[in-house]
């Protein structure tokens, strides 16, 4: 259930509503916009009377939420949410740029491809160093080294470090060296990782399972945040389905979908979604016309020599002549890049 306040409503009020909520063993999540607040009252509402608390005062509606998510729904908070991280941002007019490798190799790649997204405006580095591998006999990632290598490339270049953690016993080392933690696909309902990354102070970049509805989805970012963090960007890379030709098939059409229904900011990954390099700038620029408020993507200054993913990767001058093609699509739909 979502109440919500009249614009002038006061402390008191508010509190007095949350009190009432939580009376009926409802948990209550407030949200207070510019103009108004608006408490989302998540538990079994069965013995709740809505018309009970619509008479209370300051109250302006009660709105019974029909979907199964509340937290993250547009209801709860019609504003767009805005991550801020450092200098960059994921939200906002601007949309995000997050690059790097697919795994974190050495120093040598990781500096020099970190030196190319700051070059090109980028606000993000991002690389695995603990990598959730198909088959147990390929590039694991570099573990702790790779966090440090990370970290360190992204504070020469002022940018701010988005990598993986794969289960709850890492939360505190990756924690340590990133800026955002992110989930990956196969990931995406492991439950107890949910909650625990929901209580970090860290935002999460929450990708899509390979096989998950947007419904999914989305209740795997309310388990995030019904934990109590509310900084979950959503990120888009490509769902199984019967074609092979590329990796995956790049679900676009979830990004005004996930826009409609929710408030939390979606990237795409064109990467991830195609697994074919020269499909990710067509794709990338598709994204960002279909108004994505971010992009991940894999570059590598030697694709060729990448321990994973090098199929998918872009080299510095493809990646950088992708920013210059996507940032004049950004323009025409009134973003900037
Ligand atoms: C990645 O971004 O490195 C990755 C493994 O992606 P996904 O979880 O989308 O497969
Ligand atoms: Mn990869």
């Amino acid at each position: 259930m979502i109440v919500v306040m009249a614009p002038g409503a006061g402390e008191d009020q508010i509190k007095e509503v949350t009190s009432r909520l939580e009376l009926m063993g409802l948990s209550v999540h407030r949200s207070s916009g510019e103009e108004r607040t608006v408490l989302g009252a998540v538990g079994d509402p069965g013995g709740v009377d809505f018309e009970d608390i619509r008479r209370l005062p300051g109250v302006r509606d009660v709105v019974k939420i029909t979907v199964p998510f509340k937290l993250v729904s547009r209801v709860f908070q019609p504003e767009t949410t805005v991550i801020k991280v450092g200098k960059a941002e994921i939200g906002g007019q601007r949309i995000a740029l997050m690059a790097g490798p697919c795994s974190v190799e050495s120093e040598e790649q990781t500096f020099q491809v970190a030196e190319s997204v700051a070059r090109q405006g980028g606000g993000f580095l991002r690389g695995g160093a603990f990598k959730p591998r198909t088959s147990p006999y390929t590039f694991q990632g570099l573990g702790e080294e790779g966090l440090s290598i990370l970290r360190r490339a992204a504070d020469q270049h002022g940018l701010a470090v988005v990598t993986e953690v794969l289960d709850v016993s890492q939360v505190p080392m990756v924690e340590r060296y990133a800026d955002m933690l992110q989930i990956g696909a196969r990931n995406m309902q492991n439950f107890p990782l949910l909650r625990e990354v929901g209580r970090s102070k860290k935002p999460v970049l929450l990708k899509r399972g390979m096989s998950a509805t947007i419904e999914e989805w989305l209740l795997a970012a309310e388990y995030v945040l019904s934990s109590g963090n509310r900084q979950v960007a959503l990120c888009e890379r490509g769902i199984r389905t019967f074609e092979t030709y590329t990796r995956n098939t790049l679900d676009l059409s979830s990004v005004p979908v996930v826009q409609q229904l929710s408030h939390l900011p979606i990237v795409v990954d064109p990467s991830h979604a195609t697994g074919l390099r020269d499909k990710v700038g067509p794709m990338a620029r598709a994204a960002v016309a279909a108004g994505a408020d971010g992009l991940m993507v894999e570059v590598h200054p030697q694709p060729e020599r990448a321990l994973s993913d090098g199929a998918q990767s872009l080299d510095l001058a493809h990646f950088e002549d992708m920013v210059r093609r996507c940032r004049a699509v950004a323009e025409t739909v009134g973003r900037t890049l």
